[in-house]
């Protein structure tokens, strides 16, 4: 995978330069994922205007270069061989905020529990579900993430994305396509580059104490002491992944340092050190033994890079 490894990106660094973005050449990619896990990355590049990010696309484009895009790697599980094209990480360079009224328009680069915390010190209710969501809000809207009875699909009311040219395109909810862990995005070269939400006034007061009861809960049932990337598997048909995986006899099921928490069997966790390979191993043995007592298929929530 690191064959690239010593190509000359000096293009893309002097983009970067250019805008005033930071990049760092041979990064561990373990080091922006809540797994902990990820190895080499030669070039990572982290845009701090839309204006950098398209013309980095742009020169990508030219030169027919592959690239990968990452928030805060909180759904990812990266291969200890890391990858072997550039990164754009979209951080929280790439991460302002804007109000007007009951609309925020958002950097994708913005943590999301940084921004229920701004929308709740105004009085802004609507994204209290996403308390505890330790992604971006890019990555927010490309998973539709949900949470406790909400999902991003239910506040967003448009987004600006970069297309594989570099070229920025206004999007409007209904063309999203959001649904269950999915949106437009799903698969596609594309960036998403800020999102307008549509929220409501609400009780400053009743707002924090929503996400504080929310983040109680949180603490309560998720194995938030271990790395791992949130709930491991999606949610199958009427039924919970979790369960399934219980009743399979997996709870601790352990390879290496991966594990199926004792805590919440949705999560697979880094215990220990854990290779991208034991993780791998945990997940297959969990859908063999899934498929033989329940009859169900588990399909993973986390998005792979191998
Ligand atoms: C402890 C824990 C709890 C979690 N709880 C929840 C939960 O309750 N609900 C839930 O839905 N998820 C949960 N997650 C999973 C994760 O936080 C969400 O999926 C989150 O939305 C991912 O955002 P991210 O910025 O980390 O994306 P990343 O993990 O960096 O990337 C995920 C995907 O999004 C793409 N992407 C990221 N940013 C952009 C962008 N700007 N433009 C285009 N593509 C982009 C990446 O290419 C990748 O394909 C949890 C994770 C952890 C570790």
């Amino acid at each position: 995978m690191n064959g690239r490894k010593g190509l000359d990106y000096s293009i893309y660094k002097s983009i970067c330069i250019k805008h005033k973005s930071e990049y760092a050449e041979n990064q561990m990619l373990m080091q922006y994922t809540s797994f902990k896990i990820g190895g080499n990355c030669p070039l990572l590049m982290k845009p701090n205007s839309a204006e950098c990010l398209c013309e980095l696309m742009a020169e990508f484009e030219r030169n027919n270069e592959r690239y990968k895009v990452m928030g805060k790697g909180s759904n990812l599980l990266i291969s200890d061989n890391g990858v072997d094209c550039p990164v754009i990480l979209i951080s929280s360079d790439l991460g302002k905020v804007v109000f007007h009224g009951d609309e925020v328009i958002c950097q994708a680069g913005m943590p999301l529990i940084s921004l229920c915390k701004e929308v709740a010190k105004i009085g802004l209710s609507g994204l209290e579900f996403a308390y505890g969501i330790p992604g971006s809000v890019g990555g927010a809207v490309y998973m539709n993430a949900g949470a406790y009875g909400g999902e991003m699909k239910d506040i967003v009311k448009s987004c600006t994305y970069a297309d594989e040219k570099g070229i920025l395109h206004s999007m409007e909810r209904d063309e999203m396509d959001l649904s269950y862990r999915h949106s437009f995005f799903s698969g596609k070269p594309y960036v998403i580059v800020d999102v307008t939400l549509k929220l409501k006034n609400g009780d400053k007061k009743a707002i924090t104490e929503k996400m504080q009861e929310l983040m109680s809960k949180r603490i309560e049932k998720q194995p938030l002491e271990y790395p791992s990337a949130g709930s491991t598997f999606k949610r199958p048909k009427g039924d919970f992944a979790g369960r399934l995986i219980e009743s399979a006899g997996m709870k601790g099921f352990t390879f290496g340092g991966a594990q199926v928490s004792e805590k919440h069997c949705g999560f697979v966790i880094n215990k220990s050190n854990a290779s991208f390979n034991d993780v791998i191993s945990v997940i297959k043995t969990v859908k063999t033994r899934v498929k033989e007592t329940s009859g169900k298929d588990l399909e993973c929530e986390v998005i792979i890079w191998e």
